[in-house]
Formats: structure tokens, C-alpha cells, sequence
């Protein structure tokens, strides 16, 4: 009895244990390109649909194919280094997907069909299959940035939205970055093929709008050029307003004669191009990281610092780096260092800052200046002899808390405070939420100037706030702990 009892539970043990190793094995991630961190790269992220088990290394060698397509289509080819790239193998039972109105239907892992709308070449995936596929970008890759599925059949079609589709038709690859052009970019079809039901909302490249001074590409249009233009091989090569966009012959409009969001073979008009570009920065700031991480910088006037910055960097050396110190530009400065010597700038408060811009041409219009990102540090230099002297022989004729030294500190650092009269003083630190951490003094003190010891071996890296107090008379200087 007991025996089969033991046999029932190791059946069932090693029944579960098979289960969870089989959906653990579902799904495999490789990495395609790596230009840096997931957290500071957009990442791109292949999904295979409709690849037997057999036909999976096919799939990384389409993930690849499509990824260089993407990255070598310009505006992409200048910018490669901002993406990361990856594919997740997953095995389907069925090779292709399903065709309903051939009554050809597929098993495959995210239940793929053309035919959606009764569109011979739209491929889309089921809610079932969307859940699939987010389950796996979240157990695998969470920081997915784009996702494309790649259908194993080799009819043309595919789909744009949170999952871009492609198939392996000869004309994929191109699909992949037209499909792209709506996913990422938030681009709109420039051709006039009817889609019924879709709804009449303009997009960057797409307008109704046919006041010259109201056309969103406006600063792409010449003079010369008549609104709307002439769909004539004369205006071929400018931006203007073409009619025919949006599923619709008129009363719809379009910035060139050709584009890829309009037919593949040709390159993106400058407007979707522009598009492209201000699209990278929604996801990326152009400075990745800086030094000190810290906006507050103490030096005695004997000390120096290096501020750097660490830029995006698109092929086109087009990102321009400026420092500016108390608000005057400095030239002469490398690119992405540079130093503030403390005697320099003499004692007291200032500022130093970075600005980083991609001047690319491709882009004229950045009303939420994503192309542009700062880093500001205050800096304040404090007198070093002040600081180390002693003075306890002379009676100072004013209340002051200097800078603590050395600071930054680890762990213990040195608060001179000057009491001009005989007076009840309270020296407290606080974090910077302004909750009390230490209670450094709390006495009748006589004239004179003090020093006082603080040992934060205790507590976390970061600012601290020390504030004296006496009588009237309150005074506050930030301590940088750094651990
Ligand atoms: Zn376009």
C-alpha cells in the first residue's frame, strides 16, 4: 500500500517537474547585435511564428536578414549604435500560417492568419496569440523596445502595431521596415487603397490641411512650390502636398511623390525620415550618463574636478557638446570632459553645465527638443585655510556655518560654525526629505569658533542637510556622504 502510495507521488513529482521544464524550454533568446546596456539602447526583439522545431535556425538567420535590412535603410543606417537586437526561437507544431480563404489553417504557436479583414496580405495574430507573445518578451526580454514576429510562409503580407508581422517573402525585409515606420514611428500609409473603418486621424506625414502656412512639414516646402503640387516628375524630388494619403484618393494629402510608406523601392521622404529620427529620442535621452552623478559639488579652492558626460553617438557626427560655467559658454574643452579647477572660479556658489544636441539635417521640427538633453552641477568652493586654520583666539563679528571638509566625505567629516555672541545653538543633520538623522550639538555656547566631528559610517550615500541654529539666526550647508 505504501509503496504505491510513494510510486503515485513520484509519478506526480516527475510529472509537474516535466511540465515546468517544458515551459521553461519554450522559448530561447539570443542576442542579434549588442551596442551597449538594454536599459540605454532601443532593443529590437524577433519572435518566430510558423518554424518547426527543425526550421529554427532558418528563423535567426531571417531575424538577422530583417535586422540589417532595418538598420541599413536610412535614416536607421546612421543611428545602428542606438539599437540592441534579439531573437526568441520558439517552435511551432506547423510550418507557415493559416490562409481561411484557401481553407488553410495551421497549427502554430501564435495561431497567425492572413486574410484578416478579408485582406489577402494582412497577416494578425489572435488575442491568444498576442498573450503568447507578451509572456515570452516578459520572461525573456521585459526591456523589449520593438517586437517583430516573423511568419515562416513565404506569401507576401504583414501588419503594423505593438507586434509588427512580416512573412519570408522576397519583398519581407522591406515590409518589416515599412511596418516599422507605423510601430515605431507612429507613421501614417501614404497610399489611398481603401481601408474601411480605419480611423481618419492624421499622422505625422499624412494631413487633410491645405493652408500653406498650417502644413505641419511646412519647413520642408519651398516657395516655389504650389499647394497642393503637382503630381508631375518636375516636383518628383521636393517636399510639398501631394493628394492621394490615409486610404483616400482626396481630400487626403502626403508630403512627396514617393516614399516607403507609400511603395516599397524607394527611400523614406524626408518628412517620415524626420519622423524616424525624433522617434530614437523618444526612447533615449542623447546624454546616456555623467560624472559626478551628484548635482551638488563641494571643493575647497584648492581642489579640481572633472565633469563628464557620455553622449549617444549617431554615424553622422552630428551631436555638438557645450560647457558653459556660471552661464558663459568656455571654449577649448574636450568633448566630453571637462575640468573645474576651484581657484579658477574663485569662493563661492556656481554652476556648470552641459548640453549635448544632435544638429542632424534630418530634422527641422522638434517642438519637444528631444534632439537636446543638459546636465547642470552647482558647485560650491569653500576657503581650504578657513576650513583647516584655527581661530578659536579671535572673537568672529558674525554667525557662520562654513562648508564641512573634506566633502564629499566617507565616513567622517569636519563642521566649522563661527557664534558671535553667547547664545543657546543646536547643530542637526537631516536627510533630504528633512527627517531629523543626528542631533550634533544642543548647549549654551560662549563666542568663538568651533569645530564639530560628524562620523556617518552609519547611514547611506547621499545629501545630507546640517543646519545651525541660534536664536534667531539659522544657516543650512549640504553634505555629500558617498559610499
Ligand atoms: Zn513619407
Amino acid at each position: 500500500m505504501s509503496t504505491i502510495h510513494y510510486k503515485l507521488v513520484f509519478a506526480v513529482f516527475f510529472s509537474i517537474a516535466w511540465l515546468f521544464q517544458s515551459s521553461f524550454a519554450q522559448g530561447t533568446l539570443q542576442q542579434l547585435l549588442n551596442n551597449g546596456p538594454n536599459a540605454k539602447r532601443i532593443n529590437i526583439v524577433f519572435l518566430s511564428e510558423g518554424y518547426t522545431a527543425k526550421q529554427l535556425p532558418q528563423f535567426i538567420t531571417d531575424a538577422t536578414n530583417n535586422l540589417n535590412s532595418f538598420l541599413n535603410t536610412p535614416p536607421n543606417s546612421g543611428y545602428k549604435s542606438f539599437f540592441n537586437a534579439f531573437a526568441i526561437s520558439v517552435a511551432s507544431t506547423d510550418s507557415g500560417s493559416d490562409h481561411p480563404s484557401r481553407s488553410i489553417f495551421r497549427n502554430t504557436y501564435f495561431n497567425s492568419t492572413y486574410d484578416t479583414y478579408n485582406i489577402a496580405r494582412l497577416i494578425t495574430i489572435n488575442s491568444a496569440g498576442s498573450n503568447n507573445a507578451y509572456t515570452l518578451l516578459q520572461n525573456l526580454i521585459p526591456e523589449y523596445d520593438i517586437v517583430i514576429m516573423i511568419v515562416n510562409d513565404t506569401e507576401y503580407g504583414g501588419s503594423g502595431g505593438g507586434i509588427a508581422i512580416t512573412s519570408v517573402n522576397s519583398s519581407a525585409l522591406e515590409i518589416v521596415t515599412h511596418e516599422l515606420g507605423h510601430s515605431f514611428a507612429g507613421l501614417g500609409d501614404e497610399y489611398s487603397d481603401a481601408y474601411p473603418g480605419y480611423p481618419d486621424i492624421e499622422e505625422p506625414n499624412t494631413t487633410k490641411e491645405t493652408v500653406p502656412d498650417k502644413i505641419k512639414w511646412k519647413s520642408w516646402i519651398v516657395k516655389t512650390t504650389p499647394i497642393p503640387t503637382p503630381k508631375t516628375a518636375q516636383y518628383g524630388s521636393v517636399v510639398g502636398l501631394f493628394e492621394g494619403a490615409h486610404y483616400h484618393t482626396t481630400g487626403w494629402y502626403r508630403p512627396k511623390l514617393s516614399c516607403k510608406m507609400l511603395s516599397l523601392g524607394v527611400p523614406f521622404c524626408e518628412v517620415c525620415s524626420e519622423t524616424f529620427v525624433t522617434s530614437y529620442y523618444k526612447f533615449l535621452r542623447p546624454i546616456e550618463s555623467f560624472s559626478p552623478i551628484s548635482p551638488e559639488i563641494f571643493l575647497s579652492d584648492t581642489q579640481s574636478v572633472i565633469l563628464s558626460i557620455i553622449h549617444l553617438n549617431p554615424t553622422g557626427k552630428s551631436i555638438e557638446v557645450e560647457w558653459f560655467v556660471d552661464g558663459i559658454r568656455r571654449n577649448g574643452e574636450n568633448e566630453s570632459t571637462f575640468k573645474i579647477v576651484a581657484k579658477d572660479f574663485g569662493i563661492g556658489q556656481h554652476t556648470a553645465y552641459c548640453i549635448v544636441r544632435d544638429t542632424t539635417l534630418l530634422v527641422r521640427n522638434d517642438p519637444s527638443t528631444l534632439l537636446r538633453d543638459s546636465v547642470l552641477w552647482n558647485i560650491s568652493v569653500s576657503n581650504a585655510s578657513d576650513v583647516l586654520t584655527d581661530h578659536l583666539d579671535k572673537i568672529p563679528n558674525h554667525f557662520f556655518l562654513e562648508q564641512n571638509f573634506p566633502n564629499p566625505f566617507n565616513p567622517a567629516t569636519t563642521i566649522a560654525f563661527n557664534l558671535p555672541i553667547s547664545s543657546f545653538v543646536t547643530l542637526t543633520v537631516y536627510d533630504m526629505m528633512g527627517r531629523e538623522i543626528e542631533i550634533l550639538i544642543a548647549q549654551e555656547m560662549s563666542p568663538g569658533r568651533f569645530t564639530q566631528q560628524w562620523n556617518a559610517s552609519k547611514l547611506s550615500g547621499g545629501i545630507y542637510i546640517c543646519e545651525l541654529r541660534s536664536g534667531s539666526y539659522k544657516q543650512t550647508i549640504k553634505l555629500a556622504l558617498i559610499k
